[in-house]
């Protein structure tokens, strides 16, 4: 990029993990200075060792540390860092953490905090993408009013339906019901579970869909009007709603259908004036798309779009934020070949128990396409207090099939010892004739699951 262009000098990085170190690579690619904050159990890790600068922002626990905002402030303070990376999780989407930024004079890398608002409130944003020409689930208006509004509406799109807490987040408050007989019940529980998990107990309706599959859109809007999408991303087979392995471009679909999709959503982003990435999620099934909701942040799956599309996303959103606009045109945007990426957690293959503990071999692959993000090495020891992802493996291809292959060897290069990690399911994985073939929806890795135990 030329170097008239205004830039941060300082970028504080509100996270930890393969994250923190993701977003460290790209600001050291644009001659930022880094700011590392870390919990008195992360000292020793790598995001700490690699930053310029460093502040311990508290005890262990998230709530005392990576989402304490005033210890965030007065690390920035200390620092005098210009902006701050949320990285995903934490503060990501935290609507109230960009505007206290912004109070203070720093810039929050990611979308406006009216935007992350919209967007949180799933009735809300359900209604926004529905007004931008993004298709959507049939279902309810808004929130349910009672009971008898339920019924109503639920004979009205016919059974199964879904209801869904508008406060939603990780599959909480989601309660199916098959037939007017069992509405009552889901409508009270998922209201419940919604007020306990949320404090507040809004539910709306959507039609439930049967056998679909996960297809999210990566956008990137400049703030002004003008957004583009990365094409589609497949994270199908998850666990308990959590992504396990994901690919660009998705299996189902070809690449007419990926651009009129993506076309739909970077003209709707664009309208919004959306700024930094973005991602759309969407439910597809006999060849249509269903809006389930959008996040406004950074994706742990972002890796594999870039393979597809040589972009660097972290780049991108700090230049937006930074007000110099994305780096290229939708039109310069080429797609090439086929990325998957796993997700290695520290937990065992076939209890997913946490695996917590010190590392004592690490070996990670490496070769032609192949890509390995993660915060961990030899004689580090991963703390119990966080969630399990500790690397992710992305492997490019040029096609399907040599990506397959290439994951392959990948994995079995790939030496973790000490503790437990998902390494041995992704190998079963990469074996198995669905997965080769591209045939499975969201429920097929739980029944493969299930079936194994
Ligand atoms: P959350 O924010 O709680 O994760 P989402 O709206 O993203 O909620 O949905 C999470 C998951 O629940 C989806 O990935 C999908 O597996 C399932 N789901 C959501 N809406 C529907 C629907 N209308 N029909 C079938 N499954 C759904």
């Amino acid at each position: 990029m030329s170097t008239n262009q205004p830039m941060f000098n300082k970028i504080l990085i509100a996270n930890r993990g393969e994250i923190a170190l993701r977003v460290l690579r790209a600001c050291k690619e644009l001659g930022i200075e880094t700011v590392a904050v870390h919990s008195t159990a992360d000292a020793d890790a790598m995001h700490v060792r690699l930053a310029d600068e460093s502040v311990c922002i508290g005890p262990p626990p998230a709530r005392d540390s990576y989402l304490n905002v005033a210890s965030i402030l007065a690390a920035c303070e200390i620092t005098g860092a210009d902006a701050v990376h949320p990285g995903y999780g934490f503060l990501s989407e935290n609507a109230r953490f960009a505007e206290i930024l912004e109070a203070h004079n720093l810039t929050f890398i990611g979308p406006s905090s009216n935007h992350i608002r919209i967007m949180g409130d799933k009735i809300e944003a359900k209604r926004t993408a529905q007004r931008l020409g993004i298709p959507v689930v049939p279902g309810s208006a808004g929130a349910l009013k009672d009971e008898a509004d339920a019924l109503k509406i639920a004979a009205e799109i016919g059974y199964p339906v879904l209801i869904k807490a508008s406060a939603g987040g990780g599959g909480r408050g989601m309660k199916v019901a098959r037939s007017a007989a069992e509405l009552p019940i889901a409508y009270a529980t998922a209201r419940s579970e919604s007020k306990a998990a949320f404090g507040d107990d809004a539910v709306y309706m959507e039609k439930y869909l049967e056998k679909p599959r996960h297809i999210e859109i990566q956008v990137l809007g400049d703030g002004k009007g003008y957004a583009v999408h990365l094409g589609e991303r497949d994270c199908s087979l998850q666990r308990r709603h959590q992504k396990v392995w994901e690919e660009a471009g998705s299996p189902a679909l070809n690449a007419e259908e990926r651009d009129r999709i993506g076309a739909v959503c970077a003209k709707a982003i664009g309208d919004l004036g959306y700024s930094g990435a973005g991602t759309i999620e969407f439910l597809y099934e006999n060849g249509e798309f269903y809006f389930i909701e959008m996040n406004t942040r950074l994706q742990v799956e972002h890796p594999v779009t870039e393979a597809v599309t040589g972009i660097d996303l972290v780049n991108e959103q700090i230049r937006v934020a930074a007000g110099s606009g994305l780096s290229f045109r939708q039109e310069e945007v080429k797609f090439q070949g086929h990325a998957i990426e796993c997700r290695i957690n520290a937990e065992d293959p076939r209890t997913f128990t946490p695996s917590p503990g010190l590392i004592t071999y690490f070996h990670p692959p490496g070769g032609l396409g192949v890509r390995v993000d993660s915060g961990v090495y030899q004689g580090y020891k991963i703390p119990p207090y966080y969630d399990s992802l500790i690397g992710k493996l992305i492997v490019h291809g040029r096609n399907r099939v040599e990506c397959m292959m290439r994951l392959r060897r990948a994995l079995d290069e790939f030496v973790v010892d000490g503790i437990k990690t998902t390494i041995p399911l992704f190998r079963d994985l990469v074996d198995d004739q669905d997965i080769a073939d591209g045939r499975y929806d969201i429920h097929w890795l739980e029944k493969k699951l299930a079936v194994d135990q």
